[in-house]
């Protein structure tokens, strides 16, 4: 690789450049060993001991996301999305208190109000788009974390990560970040004063819906983080070898899929805001969107690939309408190259803040005009 700065475009496009010293293959072979050679006098020199902790193809994937993130303190991969945030709130202690975004993936969210408060963490849910909320609710030298995500699932509230920063430090607690329906394409939350930035790499992060994925990345290589890593090697929640394969392969072409993504949703966006069977459409990229003004500081290349509509006819007609789609696939789970429809209160269940009435769209890759068309069909039906 040149030695004059490459843009993180470039670096991903080549996974670091990295080049098979064997064979001179341009893509780095997977590495399956579980364990690794002891030298004659004792020592592991090779800095590999056992597969739980230690592969290089997963520290391959690591170092890519870890460029693309600006993680000074590196990234760590782990078997799943929830894998990797519960792994944050387990480096902490029983008694500690935790301040989360109210509005967050709705699985998360079920665990730290059963498993996390079980184990003894102090949990409160703020509007964490709501400094003021946030600012009351930390609590100076007993908050430890404060979990924002950003844009926030299903409703795509925008946490401003800089002053969430600046109030989890002053009450000396970390802030961490789930920013998946972002990716480090639109949002760099490090850059900003977060401590932690976690990612579904499930989602846009691979990007082809075929390897479930999670990620940390840390500012600091600190107590905490290293608190973390000892919870990942000891519990076991790795991320194997063809997965951080598939999931390098994946961010080759991150950039690439991302500005589309966003592109489209956009577009989708502006146009289903004048469709005359749609009530509200939740989207950052619109300027009447409440976090509007601050996504555009913290956003770059556009909004992110996610937005929800909420339908004239109510619960019905939304479940109705998702029902009609033909080129958008009616499925859980998002970021992927293919479009996603989901009526989320279905699987959110009680005590979610989702409206009944609200369908999500996860904007893949396919042509706009497509898109547009099959769910433009699809609410014309579904409000039969
Ligand atoms: N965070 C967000 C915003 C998500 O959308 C999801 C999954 O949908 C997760 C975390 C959990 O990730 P995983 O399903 O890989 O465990």
């Amino acid at each position: 690789m040149p030695q004059r700065p490459l843009h993180p475009r470039s670096l991903a496009a080549q996974a670091m450049g990295k080049i098979d010293p064997l064979t001179r293959g341009v893509v780095p072979p997977i590495h399956v060993s579980t364990t690794y050679i002891r030298d004659p006098d004792n020592a592991y020199s090779s800095g590999f001991v056992y597969g739980r902790p230690d592969n290089e193809t997963v520290r391959e994937a690591e170092s890519v996301l870890a460029m693309l993130e600006e993680a000074p303190a590196g990234a760590l991969l782990f078997g799943s999305g929830m894998a990797a945030a519960t792994a944050v709130f387990q480096a902490l202690s029983p008694g500690d208190h935790v301040v989360a975004s109210k509005v967050m993936y709705w699985a998360l969210r079920a665990w730290l109000l059963t498993e996390a408060t079980r184990w003894g963490l102090k949990i409160d849910f703020v509007e964490t788009d709501d400094l003021d909320a946030l600012r009351a609710a930390v609590k100076p030298g007993v908050t430890r974390l404060v979990w924002a995500e950003t844009p926030s699932n299903p409703l795509w509230t925008i946490t401003d990560i800089a002053a969430a920063a600046e109030i989890a430090h002053a009450a000396g607690a970390k802030l961490a970040v789930d920013s998946t329906c972002a990716s480090p394409v639109h949002t760099r939350p490090l850059t900003l004063g977060a401590d932690i930035v976690m990612h579904a790499a499930t989602k846009v992060l691979n990007g082809h819906s075929d390897v479930v994925a999670g990620a940390l990345c840390a500012r600091e290589d600190d107590a905490f983080w290293n608190g973390i890593k000892t919870v990942r090697k000891m519990q076991g929640g790795i991320l194997g070898p063809f997965e951080a394969y598939l999931l390098m392969r994946g961010m080759r072409t991150l950039h690439l899929r991302q500005e589309r993504q966003a592109a489209s949703a956009m577009a989708l966006a502006q146009r289903l805001s004048a469709h005359p069977l749609v009530a509200r459409v939740l989207y950052p990229g619109l300027p009447q969107h409440p976090g509007h003004d601050i996504a555009a500081r913290q956003m770059q290349n556009g909004f992110g690939y996610m937005l929800s509509v909420q339908v004239t006819g109510g619960e019905k007609a939304a479940i109705a309408s998702a029902a009609q789609v033909e080129l958008y696939k009616r499925a859980t789970s998002l970021g992927g190259v293919e479009s996603l429809i989901e009526h989320r209160a279905s699987i959110e269940g009680e005590g979610s803040p989702c409206p009944t009435d609200l369908l999500r769209l996860s904007t893949g890759i396919e042509d706009v005009e497509d898109l547009y068309a099959d769910l433009d069909q699809a609410l014309t039906f579904g409000h039969r």
